[in-house]
């Protein structure tokens, strides 16, 4: 007997992960898990812990490009209500981890709240949005935050205070196995303008990424304030390079887009080859935004 056969309910073996990412490309999780209640996924997280089976958390997947030999151990997804709470009390808002960012931040447009319309475009969730201080030029998540509530690897909800937090640009210091839900502090302002201003700024972002029917991920964190990876890429000649079926997006050269037929294993080929070439062209470093798993 498996030791994850007590959670058959809502654990699932041998799980394609590709449909569950932008990229929708890669392998099977060996379990897949949809806990429906936090004790379900207290229950999972100390078996894990027990076993010595290794488990991850997969939000909105806009961010993880799968391998193709898939994810050894459990993938987690928080997507049930327990988890996309939304409450709002004056100028502090409390979220889910699987509530959606976009759908956070129209909420909280709406209810006259500022300061969340700048991340309006960011695809992905409260989860893993935190994770890796989702930003824009102007600003990211982290700056709202007033606290986080998580779940350690004892199975214990603990929640962490500001200033306990970090976090700088594309980072937190956010390591727990799992992010429950956060609160944040915005400002009041007239709802009619906060809205104004995230339908201006999501026109912009639309424009400056690949359309919304294409696969794609956006692959490097910029080197610093004034050097952006887009340019970088540019200016070593890759604009619309390709490996197999993967391609250099030609709206911001900073995203890989995967064309039909493509593999994960294009994808880390192409990012391979991007990585070489501004080196010996730039001399740059280029680092992962994206997460391999
Ligand atoms: C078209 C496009 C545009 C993008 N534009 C931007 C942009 O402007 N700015 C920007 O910063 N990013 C951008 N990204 C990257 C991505 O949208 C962000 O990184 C986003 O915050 C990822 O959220 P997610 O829910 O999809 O996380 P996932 O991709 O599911 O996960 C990302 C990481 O967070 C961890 N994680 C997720 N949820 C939890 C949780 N509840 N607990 C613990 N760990 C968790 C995962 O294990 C993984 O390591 C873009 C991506 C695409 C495809």
């Amino acid at each position: 007997m498996h030791p994850l056969d007590e959670f058959r309910g809502f654990v699932k073996a041998d799980e394609p992960l590709a449909p569950l990412t932008w990229f929708r490309l890669g392998g099977v999780a060996d379990f897949l898990a949809r806990p429906q209640t936090i004790d379900e996924l207290r229950s999972l997280v100390l078996c894990c812990h027990k076993e010595a089976i290794p488990f991850r958390v997969l939000s909105s997947g806009s961010n993880v490009l799968v391998g193709d030999k898939g994810v050894r151990g459990v993938v987690i997804q928080l997507e049930s209500p327990a988890f996309s709470d939304v409450r709002i009390d004056g100028r502090t808002v409390e979220a889910g981890a699987a509530v959606p960012l976009n759908a956070l931040i129209s909420q909280t447009a709406r209810a006259g709240l500022a300061g969340l319309e700048l991340l309006t475009g960011i695809p992905g969730s409260v989860g893993g949005a935190l994770r890796g201080n989702a930003g824009s030029r102007q600003t990211a998540l982290g700056q709202f935050v007033q606290s986080v509530t998580v779940l350690d690897r004892h199975g214990d909800t603990v929640t962490r205070e500001r200033d306990d937090l970090s976090f700088s640009y594309r980072w937190s210091n956010l390591d727990d196995p799992i992010i429950l839900a956060a609160r944040f502090s915005l400002e009041l302002e007239d709802p009619e303008a906060v809205v104004r201003r995230m339908r201006r700024i999501w026109i912009v972002k639309k424009e400056n990424q690949p359309y919304g029917h294409q696969l794609s991920g956006l692959i490097f964190k910029d080197p610093a304030t004034d050097i952006a990876a887009r340019m970088l890429i540019d200016q070593s000649g890759l604009k619309g390079a390709r490996v197999g079926g993967a391609e250099v997006s030609d709206r911001d050269s900073n995203y890989i887009v995967a064309q039909s037929g493509a593999s994960a294993a294009d994808v880390m080929g192409l990012i391979d080859l991007i990585r070489e070439t501004v080196k010996t062209q730039t001399g740059h470093n280029l680092e992962l935004q994206i997460q391999i798993w």
